[in-house]
């Protein structure tokens, strides 16, 4: 299609969870068929993302190269959009070099990677159904979107004072707790959602247009 504008979704297997070669696929669904999908694992990818309009960020464990790390912050910085999807905000957890154990844990996020994103992913009870307010209709991601119901892990996030906060829940255990923001990045635009654990949010009608619509406003020239 003539200027189709292009769309990298990034994510992984390593873990038992977040597992990129069912979620990689229902990520690509959610894109409005007017973009070109690439899905990768590869990491490396991030070096040159110049083909690319935006990127999707599904990864659980960002140990990065500097080469990767600045490449994925150069093309932000220039204009580029990014969508950080659930896991993308877990700047602790990474692969475990232990054969018995999946994962292990850094004290501190990767730091650079928490000052794109705009927050953190600290912790989460167990999945659960909860409800997502909107609570920014001034938007244009969720100007015409309703509150929504969703199956997924509540997670307790450490978010940035300056972030638009576009839809929160009530968490479990917390009164409140934001779920969906954006937040500007040098020239480029950052939206990150902390749903989409499985499954059952990735198909979720409600969650597919807050994504549909994020990617529309994301590579809007
Ligand atoms: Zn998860």
């Amino acid at each position: 299609m003539e200027n189709s504008r292009h769309v990298l979704v990034i994510g992984g297997n390593r873990f038992p969870f977040h597992r990129f070669e069912v979620h990689g696929s229902l990520i690509a669904d959610m894109i409005p068929d007017a973009f070109d999908v690439t899905l990768t694992t590869e990491k490396e990818s991030l070096t040159d993302l110049s083909e690319y309009d935006a990127v999707v960020d599904y990864l659980t464990d960002s140990t990065f190269t500097d080469a990767q790390q600045r490449g994925l912050l150069t093309f932000v910085e220039e204009g580029g959009g990014y969508l950080g999807l659930h896991c993308a905000a877990d700047l602790t957890s990474i692969v475990s070099d232990d054969p018995d154990s999946h994962i292990t844990h850094r004290d501190e996020p990767f730091s650079a990677l928490r000052e794109l994103v705009g927050g953190h992913f600290r912790t989460h009870p167990e999945q659960t159904t909860f409800d997502v307010r909107i609570v920014d209709h001034f938007h244009p991601v969720t100007a015409n979107l309703s509150d929504l119901r969703v199956y997924d892990e509540p997670y307790v996030l450490d978010v940035d004072d300056d972030v638009r906060v576009l839809a929160r829940m009530d968490h479990p255990d917390h009164a409140d707790m934001p779920v969906v923001w954006t937040h500007n990045y040098e020239e480029g635009k950052v939206f990150y959602c902390s749903l989409g654990h499985d499954e059952a949010s990735l198909t979720n009608g409600d969650v597919r247009s807050l994504i549909a619509n994020a990617i529309r406003w994301l590579t809007r020239a």
